[in-house]
């Protein structure tokens, strides 16, 4: 389907109309109607399913668990809606005998507007139509504009029926939801300028989402852009616990570089460790841990052919050589599960090396020793993840370079693999750029909801004129700061 202009602003005009009923919508209504459109997209049934694993070759099986997570956060959302805490409602009471007289104050977050949200190719369903950047749209009390990914438009197109189905079921305002189908770069660059749209999610290459983001502070009132674009997700691998476990860390490694065929954001790519007998043991084990490994077909033959491409820049980096490649035949869209090793001199020296191979590979790269390792991870560009590999013994003796890794990454690990993304209120996915564009925030877990939301202060209202989750009663029953109390309390 072609949209011309004018359709589009139909489209968006109605979003807005849509924006002012639905901002005065109670947080119960908002998220009634987010738990009915996980009812109607588990009501899809096989053939959400097998629309999908047709369009992204992903298995059944990882369909079906992602659609699980999916609900999971609409509901999980929906409940941390009605709890109000993301609301971070304030009031700090007047105070008469102050000179000069203090006034009441009440602030909370109110939504911010339409949000447009840019599906991801390699999550077709958490990080798409109905993902996370709209669950938590919905949920602050934003309308939602979804530009479908190209990669899957009729799995997109059948998530976008179920949400409109639970709308009507509802009673949403006519225009809550848009979901537009016309790939091209064009049209969301025209989407992320238009003065409706208030605010943009999207998952997907750096490239995307910087000009995205360029676009939007390029708009005579510019908006904010929540992308996340790309993160090797590296991993230290402290001494002591080389010595005393190479073979478990490598196989762990084994596991979470080939998990889903590598196209995840939080995939280890780079891994980090000291040379030495340990380092080369590790090194072994994961070599022969990959050559074991079957490919499957990568999401789309463009996202195959990126991998391929820059899998082939990677490897023929001056000093870069090849550890262990799948033993299975590639075919035609598969990924050649690879990990490869390089000193740390060169890692250092080569910028190409810190760039995201998108898809089942790692570098594994050794240190002289822990100095230099400080001194990489001082060349490190933003994360979403840094893991450590280590013992307490290994903890205590390098407090400092713990301390400098936590700077340049979002979530911090602990023995254990970056991949597989809780969904609760303590993740953090989001790290400093170029991870995200707003290392503040996260896309994953409910505190997501303050991405779309901005705080208002009111002065000296009456009380019936105040927003309910404001009222001196408090009569939704939500956590407020009252006068620096953290409370259920009325205010008296
Ligand atoms: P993408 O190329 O960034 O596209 C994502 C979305 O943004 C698509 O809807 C695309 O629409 C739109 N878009 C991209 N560039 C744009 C621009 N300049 N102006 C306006 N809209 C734009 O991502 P992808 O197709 O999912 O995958 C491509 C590569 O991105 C992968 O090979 C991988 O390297 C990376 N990736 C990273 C992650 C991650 O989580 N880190 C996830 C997925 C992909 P149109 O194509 O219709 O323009």
């Amino acid at each position: 389907m072609l949209l011309n202009r004018q359709e589009l602003d139909k489209i968006l005009g109605k979003a807005d109309q849509a924006f002012r009923i639905y901002k005065k919508m109670s947080l119960k209504q908002r998220a009634d109607f987010m738990r009915v459109i996980g009812e109607e997209i588990m009501a899809l049934g096989d053939e959400l399913i097998h629309t999908a694993a047709r369009e992204t070759n992903l298995p059944e099986a990882r369909l079906i668990g992602e659609r699980g997570r999916t609900v999971f956060q609409l509901t999980s959302y929906a409940a941390a809606a009605e709890r109000g805490d993301w609301l971070e409602a304030r009031i700090d009471t007047a105070d008469a005998t102050k000179t000069p007289p203090k006034p009441d104050l009440r602030k909370m977050l109110v939504p911010l507007g339409t949000v447009l949200v840019f599906g991801a190719s390699n999550f077709p369903f958490a990080y798409s139509t109905a993902g996370g950047d709209t669950a938590c749209a919905f949920a602050a009390g934003c309308p939602v504009v979804v530009k479908a990914h190209p990669a899957h438009q009729k799995t997109s197109e059948l998530v976008a029926s179920a949400i409109l189905k639970a709308a009507e079921k509802c009673k949403m305002p006519d225009g809550i939801f848009s979901h537009i189908i016309e790939p091209g770069n064009a049209i969301g660059e025209y989407l992320v300028k238009h003065p409706v749209i208030k605010a943009v999610g999207f998952t997907g290459s750096y490239g995307g989402g910087r000009a995205l983001f360029d676009a939007a502070n390029q708009r005579k009132v510019p908006i904010p852009v929540f992308a996340e674009m790309g993160s090797l997700n590296p991993v230290f691998l402290l001494p002591d616990k080389l010595a005393t476990d190479a073979v478990g860390t490598a196989k762990l490694y084994a596991g979470s570089i080939t998990l889903g065929m590598g196209q995840f954001c939080t995939n280890p790519g780079l891994i980090f460790g000291i040379e030495g007998e340990a380092l080369d043991l590790f090194k072994q084990t994961l070599a022969h841990e990959i050559e074991q490994v079957a490919p499957f077909k990568m999401l789309h033959q463009g996202i195959a052919d990126n991998f391929s491409h820059k899998l082939q820049q990677s490897l023929e980096q001056k000093d870069v050589h090849v550890l262990a490649h799948t033993k299975s035949e590639i075919k035609v869209g598969e990924g050649n599960i690879t990990v490869a090793q390089v000193d740390a001199a060169t890692f250092l020296t080569n910028p190409l090396l810190h760039q995201e191979v998108f898809g089942p590979y790692s570098l594994i790269i050794s240190c002289k020793d822990a100095e230099q390792m400080k001194e990489i991870v001082s060349r490190l560009e933003g994360q979403l993840t840094a893991t450590v590999m280590a013992t307490d013994q290994d903890a205590a003796q390098h407090e400092d370079l713990f301390a400098d890794i936590q700077e340049i990454c979002g979530r911090f690990i602990f023995n254990n693999v970056p991949t597989g993304v809780e969904v609760c209120l303590s993740m953090q996915h989001g790290g400093p750029f170029p991870a995200t564009t707003d290392s503040r925030f996260t896309s994953v877990g409910a505190d997501g909801i303050k991405r779309f939301a901005r705080p208002v202060a009111f002065q000296n209202w009456p009380d019936q004129f105040l927003p309910e989750e404001l009222k001196n009663a408090n009569p939704l029953n939500i956590w407020r700061t009252l006068n620096n109390q953290l409370s259920k309390e009325a205010v008296s």
